[in-house]
């Protein structure tokens, strides 16, 4: 190991955190009478619409006095404090924080991209319908499935879209159908999306190689299924091997697979899921394909469909047409309608598209570099963590605490000491068949070194948890914010500060 994190409380490696807590009071507690953070010419013509009383909110922030180096340090001590993928190893499981290029943000900021008012006339928006039309051509490449829609924000949002579109499709022969399965390794926005569209949900058992059983599938498809959702890779990290039967089984009935493709990343370059048998799919630009993300987005949550789903896409669509210009096609009596303003989060597409286009044909590489790390990081741990399903592990790894719960430590708790070391805690208690689960994402964009870093943090906690626990159910110790009330966080709701 390349890097030693043997003292008992660090510092860790990478660690930027001061070893006190610091106290940043709110801006609105910095207020000072009389402080003014812009200087504006007087008023030179009469003041006509006073805010109506109802409007005014006399309890809020309107009456914050600060000035503008005090907004400037404030905030930049605030970011200080935060932790993000520019720090250290971010190894959120299922959210693939990858590094996001910086060529990609100088490409977004170009004037012509940046300053595109959405609702030009398309004679001046050329370049942006041009560049979404590259980026679905590309994603449809990819997928090997015909037609892709950027519109929806978010991956969740994807599932919505497609899910719709299933159902307008079933719709069409005249019976929608009423029920869609989905395996308990699952991601809660599955069921959640195919209960908006108006489904019912089955949850079907996996197997004990954490795989969908073919089985289980058997029996619960009927002619009265939508479609399956399967998320390929699963969450696991596991990859459906038997994904071939799967969709034969599936469109036996006459119903859809639907393809959670969150986990593209994984074989994104070197598989094509129309060849699976999938007929629709959502991306997600923001793990994928590198968009940033954390904070709230905004992302973007392409969907690609067969041939057959092609006619209930979302409209507006992007064409081309015969004189090479493109352009918006609104007339489509059969779609879905519209998901998103505009053509959704165009600068995502941007972004994603810049990607794509610096790696060429070389894409699979970024499948194969997250496999590696992946894999290096399970075989790292083997045997200190315990793995529940021993399969060969894609992008990502889940352990479990079940090694540490004797000594009273659980996985928040493992979570938790990874702060202290510098590293952000993996995603913990899901996938939820995986009981004080611990999921690690490292992505492609870890080096070797970073690897060995988490690794031997990751040994040291397992180390401390037999030799001192209290250290580890204690942490974090060196952030500054240690350890916060999550229950009562989640139940008491403060949104909303009040003098
Ligand atoms: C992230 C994720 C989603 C949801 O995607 P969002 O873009 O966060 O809405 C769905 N399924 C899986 C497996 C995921 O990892």
């Amino acid at each position: 190991m390349s890097v030693s994190v043997e003292e008992k409380k660090g510092p860790a490696p990478g660690d930027r955190r001061h070893p006190e807590p610091l106290h940043e009071p709110l801006v609105f507690e910095r207020s000072g009478e009389g402080k003014v953070g812009y200087s504006l010419p007087p008023l030179d013509v009469p003041e006509t619409v006073a805010i109506p009383e109802v409007l005014c909110r006399p309890d809020l922030a309107g009456e914050t006095e600060i000035s503008e180096v005090e907004v400037a340090r404030h905030f930049t001590r605030l970011s200080r404090l935060n932790f993000s993928i520019d720090q250290a190893l971010y190894p959120l499981g299922s959210c693939t924080m990858k590094h996001n290029p910086r060529v990609n943000e100088e490409v977004a900021r170009l004037p012509g991209f940046a300053s595109a008012h959405p609702l030009a006339p398309e004679e001046v928006s050329q370049g942006a319908l041009e560049l979404a039309w590259r980026l679905e051509k590309i994603l449809s490449e990819l997928t090997g499935l015909a037609r892709v829609t950027l519109q929806p924000a978010a991956g969740a949002q994807g599932e919505l879209a497609g899910i719709l579109m299933v159902r307008a499709a079933l719709a069409k022969t005249g019976n929608p159908r009423t029920t869609v399965l989905i395996p308990d390794s699952a991601h809660g926005t599955n069921p959640a999306s195919a209960h908006f569209a108006g489904y019912k949900v089955r949850e079907l058992k996996s197997n004990a190689r954490g795989t969908l059983d073919l089985h289980v599938l058997e029996e619960a498809m009927t002619e009265d299924v939508a479609a399956l959702m399967l998320t390929v890779p699963n969450t696991l990290g596991i990859f459906e091997n038997q994904i071939l039967d799967i969709a034969r089984i599936v469109h036996g009935k006459g119903g859809y697979l639907y393809c959670d493709g969150a986990n593209f990343n994984s074989f994104v370059g070197i598989a094509k899921p129309g060849a699976m048998g999938i007929d629709v799919m959502h991306m997600n630009l923001h793990k994928t394909f590198s968009t940033p993300h954390g904070g709230g987005g905004p992302g973007a949550g392409p969907v690609a469909v067969a041939e057959s789903l092609v006619p209930f896409l979302p409209r507006p669509t992007v064409e081309r047409r015969t004189d090479g210009a493109f352009s918006l096609d609104h007339d489509r009596p059969e779609s879905i309608g519209r998901l998103r303003t505009f053509l959704g989060n165009f600068g995502m597409f941007v972004r994603a598209l810049a990607y794509i286009s610096s790696y060429g044909n070389r894409i699979g590489d970024v499948a194969r570099g997250a496999v590696l790390n992946a894999n290096y990081i399970r075989a790292g741990l083997a045997g200190v963590y315990h793995l529940k399903y021993d399969a060969p592990t894609m992008h990502e790894v889940v352990f479990s605490d079940k090694k540490q719960t004797a000594s009273g430590i659980h996985a928040m708790d493992i979570g938790k000491r990874l702060m202290d070391y510098g590293f952000h805690p993996p995603t913990i208690s899901f996938p939820l068949i995986v009981y004080g689960a611990l999921m690690i994402e490292p992505t492609e964009t870890e080096s070797k070194t970073g690897l060995d870093a988490f690794v031997a943090a990751m040994r040291k906690i397992a180390r401390e948890s037999e030799e001192d626990p209290e250290i580890v159910k204690t942490a974090p110790h060196t952030t500054p914010v240690r350890r916060v009330d999550e229950v009562g966080a989640a139940r008491n709701l403060v949104l909303r500060w009040r003098p």
